[in-house]
């Protein structure tokens, strides 16, 4: 450990000073991961972290004695509800996109229920111009399945995220019931382009049923329960196209939280789960393919009202909170980048974003408070929780876009990740 004493005395070291552990002649401790391109020397007391090494330009920055700062890639959010058109005095396409950068994603898939919903040419050209005038961050727009729309959203299925079936209670119009429409879509909807299915309970393991009668993909939506994530297993060993998302606020929180969050501000669909629920969640983590916020604002008034909306926002702090999880050991870093980068990207068949990176300071302990947040809604349900791992800067496609509660990135900078990419698509 010779090295690690010369590191301590340094103020600021270089890249060739810092001793790799991962080596044939000095095989990798425990929690030292080694798996080609990406490594994570987690050195103790120093916490030492390097991350991404494919060259070294990548590492980000060198401060303090102590540690380094972490790369992490450009994170995805395949599921966020950014409410317009209809209800920009909850969210827009610029405060969303804002929340989106500083909370470290730089990209996001952005749901169809908005007002009207997002169903047709019309209200689908109605949101993506919204987009390319005011999206920080690269993004794609949904379409929903509507009870007649099968045969005209297939036809825009190319330029869109995907197709969303809200298959049960939720917020908006766009619920579908009956089992023959669920059928309609599955048989128009391209079987290579993603359908995306709020389904919870025994609604879940009927929509896996139709992506084997139909032998296509389906990727299910903020998983919550035991019963659903152990029929994801069971569906994954028996080899279907099943792929999920769990949002952390169910990896975070029971309904044992209910009553210091109030009624209202509880709400959120699916329910908070009991802690039994959440148990099960963490103990089939490698069955969870994206960790997803279903970032829905809502403001403090309408939580508070007497008919208090379902949903959270969730983009600011799902990284840090996430962090906090890799602290306690309850998840790697490893896990993490899988599930907020690698995972979405596939699943939903993103081009790669050139020169865009999320840079973290992994030690940073500060306390999520409503008020620093870009989101419009004015509320967390995690105000006052400790945590340790924090956004510094962002970069997307070679421009600073994030700094230190900062946004650099102008309204419009976005990109359109389905149509504005096509020439650079590198699908893996
Ligand atoms: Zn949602």
């Amino acid at each position: 450990m010779a090295g690690l004493d010369r590191i301590k005395k340094k103020r600021t070291i270089g890249l060739d000073e810092i001793p790799c552990l991962c080596t044939p002649r000095n095989p990798a401790p425990r929690d030292i991961c080694s798996s080609g391109r990406f490594f994570y020397p987690k050195i103790e007391p120093w916490r030492l972290y390097f991350f991404a090494c494919q060259s070294k330009a990548d590492l980000a920055c060198l401060e303090g004695n102590w540690y380094l700062h972490m790369r992490l890639p450009g994170l995805i959010d395949p599921h966020v509800h950014l409410r317009e058109p209809g209800a920009t005095h909850k969210e827009d396409w610029a405060s969303g996109t804002a929340a989106a950068l500083a909370g470290g994603f730089t990209a996001v898939l952005a749901m169809p229920n908005t007002q009207p919903s997002i169903t047709d040419r019309e209200t689908f050209t109605q949101a993506a111009k919204a987009a390319t005038f005011k999206a920080r961050c690269d993004y794609a727009q949904y379409l929903g399945a509507g009870p007649e729309n099968a045969a005209r959203a297939a036809k825009l299925a190319p330029q869109a995220a995907g197709l969303k079936m809200y298959l049960d209670q939720t917020y908006g119009q766009l619920r579908l019931d009956d089992m023959v429409l669920w059928m309609a879509h599955f048989a128009a909807w391209p079987p290579h382009l993603p359908i995306v299915a709020h389904a919870e309970s025994r609604t879940l393991a009927a929509v896996i049923l139709l992506a084997a009668l139909y032998d296509r993909s389906v990727h299910l939506a903020h998983v919550s329960r035991r019963e659903e994530i152990l029929l994801i297993r069971a569906a994954k060993e028996k080899g279907l196209k099943v792929t999920c998302e769990v949002a952390p606020h169910h990896l975070l929180l029971t309904n044992e939280d209910i009553p210091s969050l109030g009624t209202g501000r509880s709400q959120v669909r699916p329910h908070l789960a009991s802690t039994g629920d959440q148990q099960a969640l963490w103990d089939n983590l490698e069955v969870i393919d994206c960790f997803a916020t279903d970032h829905a604002p809502h403001t403090l008034a309408e939580k508070d009202g007497s008919d208090p909306p379902p949903g959270y926002p969730g983009l600011e702090t799902a990284l840090p909170l996430l962090l906090n999880a890799v602290h306690a050991g309850r998840l790697s870093l490893e896990d993490l980048i899988a599930r907020m980068h690698t995972n979405p990207r596939r699943i939903f068949h993103l081009p790669v974003q050139p020169d865009t990176w999320t840079e973290v300071d992994p030690e940073a302990r500060w306390a999520i408070r409503a008020e620093h947040l870009f989101s419009r809604c004015g509320w967390t349900p995690f105000e006052g929780w400790q945590v340790r791992g924090k956004v510094l800067r962002v970069v997307l496609r070679g421009q600073e876009v994030y700094r230190e509660g900062q946004i650099l990135a102008e309204p419009g900078y976005g990109k359109n990740l389905r149509t504005e990419y096509a020439s650079s698509r590198d699908i893996s």
